[in-house]
């Protein structure tokens, strides 16, 4: 049974700890609960925001309509043989949790992903990526239900038209589905360990520990600790920018006047470059304005260091933005949904 409430506080619902209010609120614990919310007058009268952990999102002010807050809970076993498992998990179970269960079992695949904070059901929409596995490896399928029929329909992984931090959810069929579920192949042996990127095999060498899907969980996880501000602590949203893609020949030019600007270049001409040396170049690295700010450690990441307004952050996100344009003709485009 739904119960709508109003005129609610977001602030514990968004990991920027933005205080806005939402005009209607209500919590969906399961699909039926989710029809019935589709068939209410308030449903069909009211903008419609779907919130999972609320750490991809900035409220720049009030949401003068409904937010749904996605708690559709449970992981079960789809089928499972010698080798791999497949396991469905309902889109309101917390991703790492999701990673710890497969961490504890020994399904392999997801350790790589370990404490991205947010929802299962989120993961698909941005197709979230870690250390060097995104989780698009490991989608089979997504269903969701249409947010105006309530009709069910099972996306394949093809389907959901994953790229970086991309999918069809995001674009063509943007606000017209909620993710119910999502459904994920783990391997049970022969694990395929990733260990080539960012620092977790200088991880491992230093503990003295062989990979595993439990080793390169935890060397994950302390890594994060160390570079990532805790949002239970200091207001943020991870990445606030994506990394840009650039023509090779723009990314030669700059070469000539920035002989050390990092790229790594893909097969079709285009090079990706890292936004946070392109912010901290612009000396935004540690700038605090005000409540909010770039955070002294990694500068792709905006932080509210209290009160701060979420007109405050996207005041310093635009500025941040032209500064780079400015100074490397790139212009950056947020990672996180602008609500
Ligand atoms: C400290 C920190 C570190 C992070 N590190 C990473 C990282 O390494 N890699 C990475 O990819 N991301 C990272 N993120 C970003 C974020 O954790 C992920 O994008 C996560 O998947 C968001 O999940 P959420 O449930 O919080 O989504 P929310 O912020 O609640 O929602 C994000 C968007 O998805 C929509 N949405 C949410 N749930 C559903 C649903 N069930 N159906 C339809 N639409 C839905 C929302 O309306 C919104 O537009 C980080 C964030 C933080 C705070």
């Amino acid at each position: 049974m739904i119960r709508i409430q109003e005129h609610v506080d977001l602030l514990p619902y968004n990991t920027f700890k933005i205080a806005a209010k939402a005009r209607y609120f209500v919590s969906v614990t399961t699909v039926d609960e989710l029809r019935e919310l589709i068939n209410h007058p308030v449903y069909k009268q009211n903008t419609h925001l779907i919130v999972g952990g609320g750490s991809n999102m900035l409220l720049t002010g009030d949401y003068n309509g409904l937010v749904i807050k996605n708690d559709l809970r449970g992981i079960e076993t789809v089928s499972e043989n010698d080798a791999t498992i497949l396991l469905k998990a309902g889109a309101g179970e917390p991703w790492h949790a999701f990673v710890m269960f497969c961490v504890t079992n020994n399904y392999g695949g997801a350790e790589n992903l370990s404490l991205i904070p947010g929802t299962i059901g989120a993961a698909p929409m941005q197709n979230i990526g870690a250390y060097g596995v995104e989780v698009k490896d490991l989608i089979q399928t997504v269903e969701a239900i249409d947010t105006t029929t309530g009709e069910l329909r099972v996306f394949t992984n093809e389907e959901c038209a994953f790229g970086y931090r991309e999918s069809v959810f995001k674009r063509a069929l943007k606000g017209k589905y909620f993710i119910s579920s999502v459904t994920l192949s783990l391997t049970k042996k022969d694990h395929k360990l990733n260990t080539s990127y960012g620092a977790i095999q200088q991880t491992l060498d230093q503990q003295h520990a062989t990979a595993s899907i439990k080793t390169i969980s935890d060397a994950v996880i302390s890594i994060r600790q160390q570079k990532l501000p805790d949002p239970t602590v200091i207001g943020n949203a991870g990445s606030f920018f994506k990394n840009p893609t650039i023509d090779q020949s723009h990314y030669e030019t700059l070469k000539k006047t920035h002989p050390e600007i990092p790229g790594y270049f893909s097969d079709n001409q285009k090079v990706k470059v890292p936004a946070g040396w392109l912010i901290e170049q612009c000396g935004w690295k540690g700038k605090t304005i005000g409540n909010v700010g770039v955070h002294p450690h990694q500068a792709l990441v905006l932080v509210n260091y209290g009160n701060g307004s979420g007109e405050n952050i996207q005041t310093l996100a635009q500025d941040i933005r032209d500064s780079v344009n400015k100074k490397f003709a790139i212009d950056l485009q947020p990672e996180v949904n602008i609500i």
